[in-house]
């Protein structure tokens, strides 16, 4: 497995570590949305179970089963599919701290992965806590996530942190390019409602989301008239993945923003609009992205912000 270019330099310090004998017993890799820093932690499990001469070889048993998901010392932890809220829960936690324990199978340590990190409830980010105070010698705990604000400063403070910024767009476009040429042409508008988020894209639906890319113009547009059929949008976007279509909305409006000089108004892109208005829609946008993170009625919520839309376009 080759790594995502743009994640080298974060790989490189891993590897500065490694042969200094300093692999972090508790790392924290703070991604951008959407780049792959999972490779990372995968990364960091070769570089500790390889046994190549240059570790993190890619091709011996080690590599390829950390690769694969086949690896008894490599153990990734992801949200309960069981619960909505979609959350890492304290059960999971202790499973962990129970294992940890014990030696690990192959007699290298293990390396125990927690994605999205932001994802432990208050319970379960205590019950890890402790582990990380008593952490057994060859255990190693990585924390994947892009929003380390969410994790409790007393997690945050153990951990030593390793940044993943996203490529610069037109670095995305290029690379998506050689992995999926048939799409060269439509690279560049799927960023435009996932951001730069290259490995999220390159899994993506493309059609899908060109559809989306093509409804969220269309609100913009309706936004910048005054003409937003605020109730048939709201019942038909809560219903049909809403979440990526609010991050359209906000990626589009966030790339406009970026590209206007102050002052100037949103005249070039959909929505004809000063930059104080499209700062506040943002910040009501996102707003609207926690409340439905928790809201049992989605349309009511939506239909409050595609109003405040609808009187900003016109503004
Ligand atoms: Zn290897």
């Amino acid at each position: 497995m080759s790594l995502y270019p743009w994640l080298e330099p974060a790989a490189a310090r891993l590897r500065a570590a490694r042969e200094a004998g300093r692999l972090p017993a508790a790392l924290l890799i703070h991604e951008a949305p959407g780049v792959g820093g999972m490779q990372l932690a995968i990364h960091a499990a070769q570089l500790l179970f390889c046994s190549d001469i240059t570790p993190a070889c890619g091709r011996c048993s080690h590599c390829r089963r950390i690769t694969q998901g086949e690896h008894p010392d490599f153990i990734v932890v992801v949200p309960d599919p069981e619960l909505k809220l979609g959350q890492i829960t304290v059960d999971q936690v202790r499973a962990i701290s129970a294992q940890l324990t014990l030696s690990s199978y192959e007699g290298k340590g293990t390396v125990v992965v927690f994605q999205p990190a932001d994802r432990l409830n208050r319970n379960a980010a205590n019950a890890l806590l402790k582990t990380l105070e008593e952490p057994r010698p060859d255990a190693h705990v990585v924390l994947v996530t892009t929003a380390p604000s969410l994790l409790p400063a007393t997690i945050r403070s153990r951990c030593q942190k390793l940044a993943v910024a996203a490529p610069d767009r037109a670095t995305a476009v290029a690379w998506l390019s050689t992995q999926k040429p048939a799409h060269k042409a439509d690279w560049a508008a799927v960023l435009d409602v996932l951001g730069v988020a290259p490995v999220e894209a390159l899994a993506a639906d493309v059609r899908q989301i060109l559809g989306i890319r093509a409804d969220v113009l269309q609100l913009l547009n309706d936004a910048r008239q005054g003409r937003i059929d605020v109730i048939r949008i709201a019942e038909s976007w809560a219903r049909d993945e809403l979440p990526l279509r609010l991050r359209g909305i906000e990626n589009c409006l966030t790339g406009q923003i970026l590209a206007m000089r102050p002052g100037a108004r949103l005249q070039d892109g959909p929505l004809d609009i000063n930059i104080g208005p499209a700062l506040r829609l943002l910040d009501d946008l996102r707003e609207l992205q926690r409340q439905l993170a928790t809201s049992l009625n989605k349309p009511l919520a939506l239909e409050r912000h595609l109003w405040q839309l609808n009187r900003a376009g016109g503004a």
